[in-house]
């Protein structure tokens, strides 16, 4: 399918109860780091969205009551009506650009821990946390019901006060108490609320009937629901009881916003789920049930794909969070015909990460998410160049690729160079490694933009040194030069490196990435690093049917991916690979044929038979031409900026960041570039 016209079915408007979405394109709540402590951010990162083109743009998990407190996370807050003018800025904001705004009333349940408020923890049943603080829940009795839908009731009526125009009833993720209420694994009442199905769905029932009288003339009712667990007949299955209860419930919601639970499985990483569209064998089902409208998720980027689900009967809306979020004018460039423009989600949980860390929202691939108030980033918006006219620049990693394409786009004449044979620096080798293929888009993503230009020229095969880059007489040059992995095993658990005797097989993960094979025998993939690339390597290196022990200081294979929902996959993964894990182990000593490692809270040293070592510790800055032209006596560039992992090592999505903002901020005042860092939202000393 080509051209605008093949996609006009997604632009078709769609009612939801009394009132009307203009398209099919519909942003669901995702989590951003921002809630009730940074609104003004959240309310100008929705607005984005509804600018691009979403015709429903919802918020976050909003807490109802003290008793469901996520802090320390940054999620949205309407315990009273005190919390209602943070909320409104929103609502106003998304308006101001045609949009809906939907709100996810959210009570937590166990789920929350009620660190700040103290409250004490509900649930259907006595239920632990699943963290590791020694708290419980008591299981509800029927006046903590009472009360329970009472805070419901009255923060649906403020959501409409906030001007909301969708109301979430939420029974999804294993984070809400409908949701524990409806499982049997969280409910083992003999009430009438447990039990059987109809009881154990009787409490989202009682929900969406009183959200229905408090603001159902006015404002749509939403249920998100998860139909299938993902624990095959361990849990809820769609085509069984998830079906059941859609059966139960089916017309009772204005809109059904179904997905599959939990958490990580929803928003599965491409390296565990790559398919676009994943969840479309689970969902497929509810429109057969209902009659109202139906969205769903599976990180679609495809208008294809789009078009044909809806053709299909299978959804109404295109629900979408993460591909909002890499590209909040998804929708508008479908209907402008700029499908080569667009910016596609690459599965990688960065932005998740920062709601595990409480920070703004961040994104791979869209470095202005979560900057559009503090710095008043556009993604589509640059301003244009000062009175430069031309800049070079040197590397083609996200870097120096985001860099270049953002000059162009300033209008500047951009040359970019780079040593290899094909561009893409770290994300080229990266993307080459098991489960990681989708991160190629960041590199295709800005390649095309840049080939499109007139206003560039990319040169592979360039290594540049000091004297040519003063030859080619370009005055302001960028420096993305990357970052290699060292080979001493210096680390976070060995700052002076590790003791390597001569004629050891020692590898690095450039090594390994540059296609290069250790030779026969057991390998020792080493992860000080700790993050996801020492996981990736083992499994690489499982997966080409190699013996891999997989060596760490951390209690855990790759703790960082805890906080892009993978850690219980990537762990699991390698052991049914048959990797062999030796964790809380540090590497001291490699000999030819033998490591010496040791534990890193006894110091009690052992040794691990391998006829190799991978060393993924730590890496160094490719700094070199950088201090060359830096110390040239007769100073013969104007301005010269290191970028990157060669300014700072760190996520591919902070490389593109940091070649974002030098693009930005290039010609700028430094002055001004100090002064306003960025804009904070400040505590008020009010008290309310
Ligand atoms: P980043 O993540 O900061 O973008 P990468 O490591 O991904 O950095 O990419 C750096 C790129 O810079 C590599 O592809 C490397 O080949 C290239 N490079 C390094 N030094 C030079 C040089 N002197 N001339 C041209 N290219 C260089
Ligand atoms: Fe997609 Fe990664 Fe951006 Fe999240 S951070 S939206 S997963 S590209």
């Amino acid at each position: 399918m080509s051209g605008a016209d093949g996609y006009s079915v997604l632009f078709e408007p769609v009612q939801i109860g009394p009132v009307s979405a203009r398209n099919r394109f519909y942003q669901v709540p995702h989590c951003n780091g921002m809630g009730h402590l940074r609104p003004q951010a959240e309310a100008a990162m929705r607005a984005m969205k509804a600018e691009g083109g979403w015709a429903v743009v919802s918020n976050q998990e909003t807490e109802i009551h003290p008793t469901s407190d996520l802090s320390p996370y940054a999620e949205n807050r309407l315990w009273d009506e005190r919390d209602i003018p943070a909320l409104r800025l929103m609502t106003d904001a998304v308006h101001a650009k045609g949009s809906l705004a939907a709100i996810e009333l959210a009570h937590n349940g166990h789920h929350a821990q009620n660190h700040l408020s103290r409250a004490p923890l509900l649930g259907p049943s006595e239920l632990a946390l699943q963290t590791a603080y020694p708290k419980q829940a008591r299981a509800m009795d029927k006046s903590d019901i009472r009360e329970f839908r009472k805070w419901h009731r009255a923060a649906a009526r403020r959501s409409r006060e906030a001007g909301f125009d969708i109301v979430y009833v939420y029974a999804g993720h294993h984070m809400t108490l409908p949701h524990h209420f409806l499982l049997p694994q969280f409910n083992d009442r003999t009430d009438e609320y447990g039990g059987s199905l109809e009881n154990r769905v009787r409490l989202t029932r009682e929900l969406l009937e009183e959200t229905r009288e408090e603001v159902g003339d006015e404002c749509a009712i939403a249920l998100r629901f998860a139909v299938d667990e993902m624990l095959g007949s361990d849990g809820m299955q769609a085509q069984e009881e998830g079906r059941a209860v859609v059966e139960l419930l089916a017309d009772l919601p204005d809109l059904w916003d179904v997905n599959v639970a939990d958490w990580s499985n929803d928003s599965a990483t491409t390296r565990f789920e790559p398919r676009d569209g994943f969840q479309t064998s689970y969902i497929e089902f509810v429109k057969q049930v209902t009659s109202k409208p139906v969205v769903g998720v599976g990180r679609f980027t495809s208008p294809d794909l789009m078009v044909s689900l809806v053709r299909k009967g299978i959804l109404d809306f295109i629900g979408a969070a993460r591909p909002s979020i890499a590209d909040p004018f998804l929708p508008n460039k479908i209907k402008e015909g700029r499908i080569e423009g667009i910016r596609e989600c690459i599965g990688c949980n960065i932005c998740v990460s920062s709601d595990a860390l409480g920070v703004p929202i961040r994104c791979t691939q869209n470095p202005t998410m979560g900057e559009e108030w503090r710095r008043k980033w556009h993604p589509e918006i640059i301003e244009s160049r000062g009175k430069e006219e031309a800049a070079l620049v040197v590397g083609s990693g996200p870097a120096g690729l985001e860099c270049a394409m953002q000059l162009a786009r300033r209008g500047y004449d951009v040359t970019l160079a780079e040593a290899k044979q094909e561009l893409g620096g770290r994300v080229l080798q990266e993307s080459g490694l098991a489960g990681l293929s989708a991160w190629r888009r960041v590199t295709d993503h800005r390649i095309y933009d840049l080939q499109q230009r007139g206003n560039v020229q990319l040169f592979t095969d360039s290594s540049l040194s000091a004297s040519e880059v003063v030859e080619l007489g370009i005055p302001n040059v960028f420096l993305a030069t990357g970052a290699s992995w060292r080979r001493d095993g210096r680390g976070k658990s060995a700052f002076r490196g590790v003791s390597i005797e001569s004629g050891s097989q020692v590898f690095t993960p450039d090594d390994i990435m540059s296609g290069v094979m250790p030779g026969d025998g057991p390998i020792m993939v080493y992860d000080d690093d700790q993050a996801y690339l020492g996981g990736v390597l083992a499994d690489h290196l499982a997966q080409a049917g190699r013996e891999v022990v997989f060596v760490t200081p951390a209690s855990m294979v790759s703790p960082f991916t805890e906080l892009t929902l993978e850690q219980v996959k990537v762990q699991r993964g390698l052991l049914e690979k048959g990797v062999r894990l030796v964790l809380s182990q540090t590497l001291v000593e490699i000999t030819p044929g033998l490591a010496k490692v040791q534990c890193a809270y006894t110091g009690r040293e052992q040794s691990v038979e391998c006829a190799s070592v991978v060393l993924v510790t730590q890496r160094a800055r490719e700094t070199a031409l950088y201090e060359e032209l830096r110390n040239l006596p007769d100073k013969p560039l104007t301005s010269l900026e290191l970028i990157g992992d060669a300014a700072n090592p760190g996520l591919i999505a902070d490389a593109v960041y940091s070649g974002h903002m030098a693009a930005r901020n290039f010609e700028r005042d430094a002055g001004d570039i100090d002064r306003e860092f960025f804009r904070r939202e400040i505590v008020s000393l009010e008290s309310a």
